[in-house]
């Protein structure tokens, strides 16, 4: 039995790990399960999986969450701290970081110093602090199991490959609500429009992110930490149906492409059981009556992948301050402070502004991250 903690069981992707552990209770155990605040679907996924611990980070609603939960075994902790500090609370093999933006950093630290296998959803993470990351796999004995689907992909495609032989990843993108859109008609758009997704049902922060082109941006830092692949060999390719779900071509110029209906559950059935393939009875694509398209994506009208390019060509604190800047201008852009396009000028503004550090450390990201979200915010009361 591979034991299982999710944080962020009560978002997009835990639910829909919830529902793949279910299916495969032979070989899988949730053991711990984190929310930020849904007590209530934290008490019933309690209820219902009997982990050994269940984390809600709002102390707030911890008296609350005691009482729905039946099984008084069941050990509840509540604040920031005891998310960063999950794995001291029970035993692990694995942790699915299915919490959004920054707070997965440390808890995803946390897991590789104690050498547990982590399946990554978190991608906010690897853009923060990619190298560091990357630096303490290589010390521990901790693997990373991307979840997010091009990733996922990509993983799939170089199974059995020599890395070296790798000449570039191309990295699909659906395009999202916007596509083929213009700049007058982004000036417009509402919160309603940009949370309409045509072919994913996600969060909303990653939602907005896949509106503006910057999700693409954070999985292009990702798969170059990855994969460790110089930025220059990665390619964006708009393709609208969400089939193939990323390519990677090789030094004779072979192309191997991993295919399938979008439904996140496939990527993280496939961290969960690897190295097995674990069968299920989902949606399987049909090639018959339907067509794969592909388009450039337009970099002057999605300025974002371009911040994203330029932040993963500099490294450094870079994709730190890029991801800090973008999480304030979803969070306003939500809360209609601000409009849509004026989230990537301040992103812009914002690179402009912080000091560049090269080769940071922890500590030194950690403060860029806040420097970063006070310089932002601070924009924000100007509009
Ligand atoms: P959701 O917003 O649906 O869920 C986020 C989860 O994290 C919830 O359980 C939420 O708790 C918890 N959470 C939110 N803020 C905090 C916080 N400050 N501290 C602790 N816990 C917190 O997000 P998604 O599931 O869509 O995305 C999760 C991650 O996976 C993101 O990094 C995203 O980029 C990535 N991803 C998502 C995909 C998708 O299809 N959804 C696809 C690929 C990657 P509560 O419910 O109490 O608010
Ligand atoms: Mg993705």
């Amino acid at each position: 039995m591979r034991k299982i903690a999710v944080l962020g069981s009560t978002g997009s992707i835990g639910i829909q790990t919830l529902e793949v552990i279910e299916k495969n209770k032979d070989i899988f155990n949730l053991d711990l399960i984190s929310a930020n605040s849904n007590y209530k679907l934290l008490a019933k996924q309690a209820n219902k999986f009997q982990p050994k611990v269940v984390i809600i980070c709002d102390s707030s609603k911890v008296e609350k969450l005691n009482k729905l939960i039946k099984n008084s075994k069941i050990e509840i902790f509540h604040g920031e701290s005891s998310l960063n500090d999950f794995s001291k609370c029970c035993e692990l093999d694995m942790v699915v970081t299915a919490v959004v933006g920054k707070s997965g950093l440390i808890p995803t630290i946390n897991a590789i110093k104690n050498n547990i296998d982590i399946a990554l959803a978190n991608k906010e993470t690897l853009v923060i602090a990619g190298r560091n990351i990357l630096d303490l796999v290589k010390n521990n004995n901790s693997k990373i199991l991307p979840v997010d689907s091009e990733h996922s992909a990509i993983f799939q495609c170089l199974n059995g490959e020599d890395e070296r032989d790798l000449e570039k990843i191309i990295l699909t993108a659906s395009g999202g609500p916007f596509r083929g859109k213009n700049i007058d008609f982004l000036n417009t758009v509402t919160v309603k429009e940009a949370l309409n997704h045509p072919n994913w049902e996600m969060g909303e922060k990653i939602t907005i992110d896949s509106s503006t082109l910057m999700n693409k941006g954070l999985e292009v830092i990702e798969a170059k930490f990855l994969f460790d692949v110089d930025i220059k060999n990665i390619d964006v390719i708009i393709h609208p149906e969400s089939i193939i779900h990323s390519m990677v071509q090789f030094k004779d110029g072979s192309i191997i492409a991993q295919l399938g209906e979008p439904d996140m559950r496939l990527p993280i059935q496939y961290a969960l059981g690897y190295p097995k393939r674990l069968s299920n009875s989902y949606k399987r694509y049909n090639f018959i009556d339907s067509s794969l398209n592909f388009e450039k994506p337009c970099y002057k009208t999605f300025n974002n992948l371009k911040l994203a390019f330029e932040a993963a060509q500099k490294e450094g604190n870079a994709p730190c301050i890029l991801n800090a800047a973008n999480e304030i201008v979803v969070s306003a852009f939500l809360k209609e402070k601000i409009k849509f396009l004026d989230m990537t000028s301040i992103i812009e503004d914002s690179l402009n502004k912080i000091s560049y550090i090269a080769n940071p450390n922890l500590d030194q990201l950690i403060e860029t991250d806040r420097l970063t979200r006070e310089y932002t915010n601070s924009m924000i009361k100007n509009f």
